[in-house]
């Protein structure tokens, strides 16, 4: 019986370097597997759709999920036509914060309709230590919940993601721009412990 699994953790927390250990122990044994991503995570393009670890040339090609409502309808009209086809083992989606709630539905939807396996991997908090709205459906109806973790500069478990603007961190502001955990770049991220985050206590 296949099942909807979310596997959650703070940024950099190596989540995509877990999905893409986790596809390639299904390929190695010759099954066919789906790697998607939400086109909301724009980070290194919209015309191919990469999941990169934080390890030099760990990476894997997949498709976009389209937020384009359009195009969404099209692209899971598709995929659904594709499982019922063929023998794919496991779906992967990385960035799955993205997911709309009706995304998530839908996958929820492909698990107990096809008996495929979903594997979602994402962030459950926002910067503003709130829920994203596909995190949240993943919460409420995923069968498997599993916390990847990620360390705070302290040494505790890191649990909320922290955005620095110019050296700042910011409490505000619209919840998607984009930013890696590159301490280098204007607009970054940390991920610090409940604690830290309360007391703005960020190492910069
Ligand atoms: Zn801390």
């Amino acid at each position: 019986m296949a099942k909807l699994h979310f596997k959650y953790g703070v940024m950099g927390s190596a989540k995509s370097l877990d999905l893409i250990r986790a596809n390639y122990n299904y390929r190695e044994k010759g099954m066919d597997t789906i790697v998607l991503k939400p086109d909301k995570d724009s980070r290194d393009g919209k015309d191919e759709c990469i999941i990169k670890a934080r390890v030099d040339g760990v990476s894997v090609k997949g498709s976009f999920i389209p937020s384009e409502i359009d195009e969404y309808e099209e692209f899971i009209k598709k995929l659904r036509e594709r499982l019922k086809k063929e023998n794919i083992s496991a779906i992967f989606i990385d960035e799955a914060q993205f997911l709309s709630k009706r995304q998530v539905e839908d996958m929820y939807a492909i698990v107990y309709e096809l008996d495929v396996p979903v594997l979602c991997y994402g962030l459950k908090n926002n910067f503003r230590s709130e829920l994203f709205e596909g995190s949240k459906r993943l919460l409420e109806l995923a069968d498997d919940l599993q916390e990847i973790i990620g360390i705070c500069h302290c040494g505790r478990k890191a649990k909320q993601n922290v955005r620095i603007v110019n050296g700042s961190i910011q409490y505000t502001g619209d919840e998607v721009v984009m930013g890696g955990v590159d301490e280098k770049s204007p607009i970054h991220y940390i991920a610090v412990c409940n604690n830290c985050y309360f007391k703005g206590n960020i190492k910069l």
